[in-house]
């Protein structure tokens, strides 16, 4: 009889086998130190660079393991310091090390963003000099789209290069660049040619942010500080070698990154990085904590209890609706427009979750910061405040709606 296989082929006893092994090498290659440690997905290490900080130091070995065995990247292939695994056994390594409480080795917009695009549009020699140093967690990259006038209409950019022999010579000004001062590479969308339709003038390039020319300049928020960037380049000389696919083709790079920055937006919520941050804990748990439900009890407001059960069922139904897909994918799966649908799904659900956690703790989930609140209900406040801009970057859910219509659903304009 022929042995049970996943949709990638792989059959069933030989993913119990994997299971077993990757436990094994996980438990044996964790240092103590970091187990059941959770880190902030914003501040708290893991994403590489060369300015990155380890706390504990034990998180670099980690690191340093997970990426000389190719599992910080678990899907890309060998060849790029990848893991070469299927999406099936991605799934099952990623289950053993959420049930071993151990974090992720290494996030960012190189392992999510850049890396894929480079695997479907990099040259060989692009590749080889990029790849391995993602999944090292020696480069960290940014985002370099959105411009002062130019956001959901995003072809309208006006970062100009000007080609000069064997460099283009850049001048503009990115803004809402996450990260940019702590990143060492910056992919960019610059019009190389103003005098065609939009979108057939830009150019998809690769600017190492040390180079003369860039500045950075951090956005100050009214929380007093800042994820994000202004990114300035005067007269910024980059090699015409650094443009990934075509001259002037850009645009369909750029759409193709987008995909994967939506897909991973959606895994943010349909694929929690696992571990016990109470911010995140149930929202039964938080109606029984702060509306002093026993145990064995009904909530008695029966409309917080519908806004409640249909939360949790829609994250739950979520949760299982990303795990079918990333099952489904085939190696080396490119996310079309459809990721819109989980990327919109995604941040609403998540939206609605946040601002219902807050209600439920009353006041005690308006603390901004102080001694009269817990950490927990601090982080509480500052995730839901969060919330508000996962449904803006990466194109906002409006956005994300026209290109369902169009795009998925083929409806005209
Ligand atoms: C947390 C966060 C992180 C970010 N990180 C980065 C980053 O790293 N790099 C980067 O390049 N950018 C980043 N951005 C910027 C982000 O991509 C833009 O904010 C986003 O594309 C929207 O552009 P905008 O802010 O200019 O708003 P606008 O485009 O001015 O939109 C304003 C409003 O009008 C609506 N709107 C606009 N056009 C339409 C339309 N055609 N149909 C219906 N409604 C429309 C929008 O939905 C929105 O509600 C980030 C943003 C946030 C919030």
């Amino acid at each position: 009889m022929q042995p049970f296989r996943d949709t990638q082929g792989t059959a069933m006893a030989d993913l119990e086998t994997f299971r077993t092994e990757a436990a094994a090498w996980l438990d044996a290659n964790a240092p103590l130190e970091i187990r059941g440690l959770e880190l902030d997905p914003d501040t708290g290490g893991g994403w590489g660079g060369r300015r990155a900080t380890f706390d504990p130091p034990q998180l670099k070995d980690w690191l340093d393991r997970c990426a000389e065995k190719g599992w910080t990247a678990p899907q890309w292939p060998r060849e790029y310091g990848g893991g070469g695994l299927s999406g099936a056994e991605a799934r099952v390594l990623d289950q053993e090390r959420k049930r071993l409480q151990l974090p992720e080795p290494l996030v960012g917009f190189g392992l999510t963003m850049i890396g894929p695009v480079l695997l479907q549009f990099g040259t060989e020699e692009q590749r080889q000099e990029h790849l391995t140093k993602i999944v090292r967690g020696e480069i960290r990259w940014c985002q370099g789209y959105s411009e002062p006038d130019s956001g959901s209409d995003l072809a309208s950019l006006q970062t100009r290069a000007v080609r000069d022999g064997d460099e283009f010579v850049v001048n503009g000004t990115k803004v809402w660049t996450s990260y940019g001062d702590l990143s060492d590479w910056i992919f960019a969308l610059v019009r190389t040619n103003p005098d065609v339709k939009k979108q057939e003038g830009i150019s998809f390039l690769l600017i190492d942010m040390q180079t003369p020319g860039v500045a950075v300049r951090p956005i100050q928020l009214i929380s007093g500080k800042s994820p994000f960037c202004e990114t300035r380049f005067d007269d910024v000389r980059v090699p015409v070698a650094n443009v990934i696919g075509e001259i002037d083709g850009g645009w369909t790079v750029a759409k193709a990154l987008l995909g994967h920055e939506r897909a991973m937006i959606a895994d943010l919520f349909g694929a929690p990085r696992g571990g016990s941050r109470k911010a995140g804990s149930s929202l039964v748990n938080l109606a029984r904590e702060y509306l002093d439900v026993p145990d064995d009890a009904p909530l008695s407001d029966a409309v917080l209890r519908d806004k409640i059960a249909a939360s949790e069922m829609d994250t739950r139904a979520f949760h299982l609706t990303i795990q079918r897909s990333r099952d489904a994918a085939k190696a080396g799966h490119q996310p079309g427009p459809e990721s819109s649908i989980f990327k919109v799904y995604a941040t609403e659900a998540n939206k609605r979750r946040c601002e219902l956690a807050v209600e439920l703790a009353g006041p005690r989930g308006l603390g901004w910061e102080g001694p009269g609140f817990e950490a927990d209900e601090l982080a509480r406040t500052r995730a839901w405040l969060r919330s508000r801009g996962n449904s803006i970057e990466g194109g906002t859910s409006e956005i994300q709606l026209n290109i369902i219509a169009k795009r998925v659903l083929g409806l005209p304009d």
